[in-house]
């Protein structure tokens, strides 16, 4: 089992949508998959029709001082294949419980640990660096950070990435990250010139395509519409499983 926490400390880059096409491609590819969504403001959860008032059992469970199990508090979704554990408003106050919670930092990677029947777990994350990020970090095999292609996310990007180190260093595992430019408008010179400053900065790490602005991922709820289907977007997005798929298996090979 794999876990991908797909993160960046700046809203509206497309990490939600991320975490949706991804579930999607991954189950259509024959994949067990388990989204959790770690937002309050359950975006993730709204796209699977979980209404989030009044709140549904989810994630905040596993934060508990008697934590539940995923197992217990995961639900099954329209799409064969594809459980979610739903986000609750109140995981916003969890912030403040840390202090007082000794090893909440690690809450997450206990109840991975215990964790089976998945092949792939996705963790959508707020965007906001605080005790749910740093969990989705620490319980990371592997970062997917989306960012949008104007300059103003490149300064968000340099945060995200120091915050990845930062996380590396404090475990005793590498953290494969990936970079990926997201809502991207060719047309647009500014969108363009990020794009090439962004592979400058940090070559390596950035996915060499990119997903572009299509209308049809905005409306994140119709993931099961076949229309969709047809896209560029998502067909991006096929590119990236691929891409990130390839990583993988490189890697394993490096360790063989
Ligand atoms: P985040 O989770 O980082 O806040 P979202 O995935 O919710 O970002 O995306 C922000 C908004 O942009 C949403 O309305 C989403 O549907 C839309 N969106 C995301 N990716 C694309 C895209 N490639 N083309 C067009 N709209 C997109
Ligand atoms: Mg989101």
């Amino acid at each position: 089992m794999q876990t991908w926490t797909i993160a960046n400390q700046k809203g509206g880059v497309g990490k939600t949508t991320t975490t949706l096409a991804l579930g999607h491609l991954l189950v259509r590819g024959g994949r067990r998959v388990l989204q959790i969504d770690l937002d309050p403001h359950g975006s993730l959860t709204r796209a699977h029709g979980v209404p989030v008032d009044p709140a549904p059992t989810g994630a905040l469970d596993l934060f508990a001082e008697q934590p539940r199990a995923i197992a217990e508090v995961a639900r099954s979704t329209p799409l064969d294949g594809l459980d979610l554990v739903a986000a609750q408003p109140a995981l916003a106050t969890l912030e403040r419980r840390g202090a007082t919670q000794p090893g909440l930092g690690r809450a997450l990677s206990r109840a991975l640990a215990e964790l089976s029947g998945y092949d792939v777990v996705l963790l959508d994350c707020p965007p906001t660096l605080g005790l749910l990020m740093v969990n989705a970090l620490a319980a990371a095999d592997r970062l997917i950070v989306p960012t949008q292609t104007d300059p103003l996310a490149l300064h968000g990007l340099e945060g995200m990435l120091r915050t990845a180190d930062m996380i590396e260093r404090s475990r005793s595992r590498a953290l494969p990250t990936a970079v990926v430019p997201t809502l991207h408008d060719r047309r647009t010179r500014a969108a363009q010139d990020t794009l090439v400053v962004m592979r400058e900065r940090h070559g390596a790490h950035v996915w060499p395509d990119e997903i572009p602005l299509d209308t049809r991922l905005r409306d994140a709820a119709g993931f099961l519409d076949p229309d969709l289907r047809r896209g560029r977007g998502l067909r991006a997005y096929d590119d990236l499983l691929d891409w990130l798929l390839e990583g993988e298996t490189a890697q394993r090979d490096q360790v063989a």
